[in-house]
């Protein structure tokens, strides 16, 4: 019996991965044009940095983390999200040191033992980006407005919700007024629920079940507990997201699925991927890298889901397609065939995309073969064109041909066809 791949683990097929390399060039171009640099981590940490940052008592560390056992008895843990592992090495190398403000992206899987369905996996790919260094609410419109633009470059509208959970301050105070609330209501809760309410009630806000969305409907609002600072960034915030001309709707309900987040949270959402609404996620985190025992600087960061942006895509008509070969060089008989096996690769030392049929088949075989390739010209070489010196050029799209001197030196024979295909 063949062996598959395991269960929310997906292969990226060509014809797919296009549509890949179009979501990580367009994320990596304006990363750069808001001056962000790529960072890349490791695949593997030590479990209690997740604990650590994520929190004992979120869903990620208590049910949904790859962890297990090293050779040697040590626990480790596979990322499960981007952010603690490249504050580790923020804090590792003091990038502190070098610069009083860093901009960091990194793209790669992340791995969570979910249930896989639909825009839902257990290795799935992010990009990701945190800013770290400053609490400035300029800052955090300006990492929103570049996530909508990387999705509005790739042709994808999508809905910001934002929100503010506050700081260490005005928590309690609201964590207060919902345990309140959510005592009376106890037994009507889910069992889940009921145990993050005594657990970490703000996690109740995020649970999925219909039914405990209907209960939390006149929940308190932690917007209505902010304290004056809080309050102050949040509406700061606002405004700058509408001086970007930053489309977004406040939900005061949003907490999402991670501990660490203080103030401004926020998530891009659609209604065109079932149950899986959010593309993207992010929020500020300013005590995580004091934490995590570096300097206390305040952060910032959100991740797009990649699997989620290319199902959109899709939906929308948007995928890209396989890169095309510019030139196929269909060559009959062996003396031909070693001609165009020199040829082809002298087309690909000139930047182009060239390809041949090294069993040299029939002519029809190979313009079959040229077509599935989707080159847009055919060389046709037999021994008569040989003879000639004269190649056929064949424009795949428009069928127009035309006579091309095979010539003796492949360099400039390359640099001449080069001219006619650009
Ligand atoms: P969800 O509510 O959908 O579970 P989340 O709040 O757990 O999302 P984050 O941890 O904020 O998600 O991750 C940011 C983004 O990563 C999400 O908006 C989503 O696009 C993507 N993502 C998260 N988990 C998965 C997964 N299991 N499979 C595919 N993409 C995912
Ligand atoms: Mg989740």
């Amino acid at each position: 019996m063949s062996v598959k791949a395991l269960k929310g683990f997906k292969d990226i097929l060509p014809g797919t991965v296009e549509t890949w390399q179009r979501i990580e060039q367009t994320g990596r171009d304006i990363f750069h044009r808001f001056g962000f640099f790529e960072i890349k981590v490791p695949i593997l940490e030590k479990t209690k940095l997740f604990q650590r940052s994520i929190g004992e008592t979120t869903d990620i560390v208590e049910k949904e983390m790859y962890t297990f056992a090293d050779r040697n008895g040590s626990s480790l843990t596979m990322r499960p999200e981007g952010t603690a592992p490249v504050l580790r090495a923020y804090v590792e190398h003091a990038l502190h040191v070098k610069k009083p403000i860093q901009r960091l992206f990194t793209i790669g899987p992340m791995f969570r033992h979910e249930r896989p369905q639909k825009g839902r996996l257990r290795q799935f790919h992010q990009m990701s980006v945190e800013v770290l260094g400053t609490n400035h609410p300029m800052v955090d419109a300006e990492v929103m407005g570049m996530a909508w633009l990387i999705l509005k470059e790739l042709g994808l509208s999508v809905s910001l919700e934002i929100n503010s959970l506050g700081c260490p301050k005005c928590r309690p105070e609201f964590n207060q007024a919902l345990l309140d609330f959510l005592e009376k209501r106890a037994d009507k809760l889910c069992l889940d629920c009921q145990r993050r309410r005594l657990t970490n009630p703000l996690r109740v806000l995020d649970c999925k079940s219909q039914h405990c969305r209907e209960q939390y409907e006149n929940a308190p609002s932690i917007l209505d507990h902010l304290c004056p600072d809080c309050a102050e960034h949040f509406s700061s915030v606002k405004k700058n997201l509408d001086l970007l001309n930053v489309p977004y709707s406040v939900n005061s309900f949003m907490v999402r699925g991670l501990d660490y987040y203080t103030r401004t949270t926020f998530e891009l959402l659609t209604d065109n991927l079932g149950a899986q609404s959010a593309v993207g996620a992010g929020g500020r985190y300013d005590g995580l890298v004091k934490q995590l025992g570096g300097p206390d600087v305040p952060g910032i960061g959100f991740a797009l889901g990649v699997e989620r942006l290319a199902l959109l895509l899709e939906h929308e008509g948007l995928s890209s397609e396989e890169p095309q070969v510019d030139c196929f060089i269909a060559a009959l008989g062996d003396e031909a065939l070693a001609r165009a096996f020199v040829m082809v690769n002298a087309l690909r030392m000139r930047g182009l995309r060239a390809a041949m049929d090294h069993q040299g088949r029939s002519l029809k075989n190979q313009m079959k073969q040229a077509g599935r390739m989707k080159a847009r010209y055919a060389l046709i070489m037999g021994e008569d064109e040989l003879e000639k010196g004269e190649g056929i050029l064949r424009n795949m799209e428009n069928r127009e041909q035309q006579n091309v001197e095979l010539g003796g030196d492949s360099s400039a024979w390359s640099t001449m066809i080069k001219k006619i295909l650009v």
